[in-house]
Parts: structure tokens; C-alpha cells; sequence
């Protein structure tokens, strides 16, 4: 990817701000596994080197190790059996290993990425994520989701300097891994519908160029839908750049909006919930695909059947709110919401801008007839029972999710427009 392209193009931003990122190489081709150590060593990665995989994740990267030799990399390893929730207990481990050397590699995705991407900002570590699956949009973030006493949460982290791809290894990554990729994805139309409202509600920040950004990675991935489940590099190169576009678009941003709206604390909603219980919360991307498709066509049925609207002031009846979240949970649902984020709507503003707010949801999501065709093609559940969630915890999950976060969703308006999330989600 032409990083210094990206970067060029945003330079004086008609939003004002400067953009930048610390992502200094994104590699991403066919069979260049044989060259890791080569395009490193031109990145100015240090020699002594953690290298953290799984069993699965190594066995993908195969051939990885010679490349490393071969360039003189000294490497140090540790690789789990099959790691899939990233916990304090891991993120200690890997610290504990990185003291004697210079730079730390994660071979894998997901949980493999949110250890050693904590552990390399703790440590001051210089960061490569070799990617062994296009399954979901983490891969340039500088957060990491991390469970502590089976609570999970978002851990300041290090921006990877460098990352690399092998076409050949993303496109044999199993189906489901790519589809929820294709599904973390598809989030980001619902993500820009609620950048764009809250700037027109309560004047947050918003760049154009960097929605923009994000619309056409998106739109990129929906024209592949139909060859997710193919086992193509072109279309797996292409989901992972769009993943890794949308991190970088985050990390331009200084904020998650460009990449994640409501469905993305759906997701974490149901993520906490099963996390709590000691269950395994499914993959971020199908779920948050399933989030995608229930809102994608609520937030349609709310700009097609609600015409004109009378707000009022934020009428949450709170008992309620705390009733439905875990009491390990209610300190931060306290914080989140003292003062809350409706407390910046003027209810005679929301209804003059009603009008403006359908259009936006009309013009930026997808019809709810594509979007359910471009999941079925790429192979991407829809279903709520598709990852483990019966009626009830979805009914509460779409109710509730908006207090998590101090952030403006048009979910999180419902109780000012007297509407309920449930009457449109068919
Ligand atoms: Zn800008
Ligand atoms: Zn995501």
C-alpha cells in the first residue's frame, strides 16, 4: 500500500486538523512470506526479535522462520495452541519474554495482534503484525480489546510500524474467518450514518476526506462479496487492504467513528454479556455483520416510516438501563452517562433536522435487499442464533447497547423521539 500517497492526499485537510499515522510499511502481496525478513530489515526492524503465533497461525505462516534467519533476525519465540481471548495474564507473559529483545513479530489476527500490540507500547517494542486472515479491522488500530477478571476492555496499544500479508496465506484462511471480515466490514456504512448524524446534532468532529476514506474501502469489499469464500488472493488482498484502510482511517481520524457506529456496541454489548458468563463470545466480524444487518434495516424502516417526529428531552428510564447491565458494569455506565451524550441535543434541533437526518440514512446505507445478498455471497451469517444470541439478549442488546459509550447513535435517540429500536428491525 502507498502509505506516503494516503498520507499526501490528506495533507492541509479542509477539516483543519493534521493527519498522520505511525504505520511506517503495509506490504501486502503474493508469496512475499520469503521475503519478511528482507522487507523488515528495510523498515529498520530491529534484528532481536519476540515472535508470538499459535500453533494454527504459525503452521499458516509457513516458511516465515527461514525468511527471519536468513536476513540474520535473531528470533525468540512463543507460540500458543490456539489462542483465542486475549487476557492480562497473556499480555504479562509476552512482557515478561520482550525484556532482552528489540522488537516483537505477531504472526496471526485477532487476540494474537491485541497481546503484542499492548505489550509492544508497554514495553516500547517496535511492532509487526504478519496477518494470517483478512477477519477483521484491527490490524492498524492503536486500542486492543483485553479481558481482565472476565471483563473486557479497550487498552491504550501500539499502532503497528510495520504489516505484512501473504495473498496465498489469506486466501487459503478459512471461510469463516474471511466472512467475518466481510462482515466487520459492511459496519462501516451504519459507522458513517452516525459520524454524520452526531455532527449535525452536536457538532463533533467529522473530516470528509477521511469518511470518504472508509466509504471506498467499503464499497470495494461489497463489489467482491460474491468471491469472499473463493480461495482468491485478489479478493482476499483486497478485504485485508480495505481492513487495514479502515484502521489507518481511524488512527487519521483520532477516533473510531470512521470504522464502527451502533452495531459495533451491539457487539460489545453481547461481548461483555457472554464474557462475564466465561462464555466465548463468537468472531468480532460475525457479529458484528449480524448487528450490521438488524440495524442496517431498522435505521431504513426509522427514514422510511417516521416521517416528521415531536422530541422531546431524553426520556431513558435509567432503573431500567442499570437493570440490564451486569453490576461490574455500572460504574462505567455511570461515567459513560454523567453527564450523558443526549444532554448535547436540542430536541427542537432533532426535529427540525429530521428531514436532513432520513436523507443522510437513505443515502449512505445500502438497501436492506443488497446488503442481505452481498452477506449471503460472501458466506457471512445474518442470523442472531448464527453466533449464540437468543431473542431476548438481542432485544436487550438493541435497546441498550447506546449507554456503553458516550457517543452519539441514532440509537441512542430513540428515547427522545418516543420510538422503540424493536418496531423496525422487520
Ligand atoms: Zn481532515
Ligand atoms: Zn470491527
Amino acid at each position: 500500500m502507498d502509505l506516503n500517497k494516503i498520507l499526501k492526499d490528506m495533507e492541509n485537510c479542509p477539516c483543519g486538523r493534521v493527519h498522520t499515522f505511525d504505520t511506517k510499511v503495509v506490504e501486502i502481496g503474493s508469496g512475499i512470506t520469503a521475503k519478511t525478513g528482507k522487507i523488515l530489515a528495510d523498515a529498520g526492524f530491529p534484528k532481536t526479535v519476540l515472535l508470538v503465533a499459535d500453533e494454527n497461525t504459525l503452521a499458516a505462516a509457513d516458511g516465515i522462520l527461514p525468511a527471519l534467519k536468513e536476513e540474520g533476525f535473531h528470533v525468540k519465540k512463543l507460540v500458543y495452541e490456539n489462542m483465542k481471548s486475549a487476557r492480562v495474564e497473556q499480555v504479562v507473559e509476552i512482557e515478561a519474554l520482550a525484556e532482552d529483545v528489540d522488537g516483537i513479530i505477531s504472526v496471526g489476527t485477532g487476540s494474537l495482534n491485541d497481546l503484542c500490540r499492548v505489550a509492544s507500547f508497554r514495553k516500547k517494542k517496535m511492532f509487526c503484525i504478519f496477518a494470517t486472515a483478512p477477519s477483521m479491522d484491527g490490524f492498524a488500530s492503536d486500542t486492543a480489546p483485553i479481558i481482565e477478571n472476565n471483563f473486557k476492555s479497550s487498552w491504550q496499544a501500539a499502532q503497528p510500524a510495520v504489516i505484512i500479508a501473504d495473498t496465498k496465506i489469506l486466501a487459503a484462511a478459512p471461510v469463516e474467518l474471511k466472512s467475518s471480515g466481510f462482515g466487520d466490514m459492511v459496519a462501516k456504512y451504519i459507522g458513517l450514518v452516525d459520524w454524520k448524524l452526531s455532527t449535525l446534532l452536536t457538532g463533533e468532529y467529522y473530516c470528509e476526506n477521511i469518511a470518504n476514506l472508509t466509504k471506498t474501502a467499503t464499497d470495494r469489499i461489497m463489489d467482491l462479496a460474491e468471491r469472499v469464500t473463493e480461495n482468491s488472493e485478489e479478493a482476499a488482498g483486497a478485504i485485508m487492504e480495505s481492513l487495514v484502510m479502515t484502521g489507518l482511517a481511524m488512527k487519521l481520524a483520532g477516533c473510531s467513528r470512521p470504522a464502527s457506529g451502533a452495531e459495533h456496541v451491539v457487539s460489545h454489548y453481547l461481548e461483555c454479556y457472554k464474557v462475564i458468563r466465561g462464555i466465548w463470545p463468537d468472531y468480532h466480524g460475525k457479529k458484528v455483520g449480524v448487528a450490521t444487518v438488524l440495524l442496517n434495516r431498522a435505521y431504513h424502516n426509522i427514514a422510511d416510516r417516521v416521517e416528521s417526529v415531536t422530541a422531546v428531552p431524553d426520556a431513558t428510564d435509567w432503573d431500567e438501563v442499570y437493570s440490564k447491565y451486569d453490576a461490574v458494569l455500572h460504574d462505567d455506565i455511570k461515567k459513560l452517562n454523567n453527564p450523558t451524550v443526549t444532554d448535547e441535543v436540542d430536541p427542537a434541533d432533532l426535529q427540525a433536522k429530521w428531514p436532513e437526518i432520513r436523507r443522510i440514512i437513505k443515502e449512505t446505507l445500502p438497501t436492506d435487499e443488497v446488503l442481505m445478498k452481498k452477506m449471503k455471497a460472501a458466506g457471512a451469517v445474518v442470523d442472531p442464533e448464527a453466533v449464540h444470541v437468543p431473542p431476548a439478549l438481542l432485544q436487550d442488546s438493541l435497546r441498550f447497547h447506546p449507554y456503553m459509550r458516550h457517543r452519539m447513535l441514532l440509537t441512542r435517540l430513540m428515547p427522545m423521539l418516543n420510538l422503540d429500536i424493536m418496531d423496525f428491525i422487520d
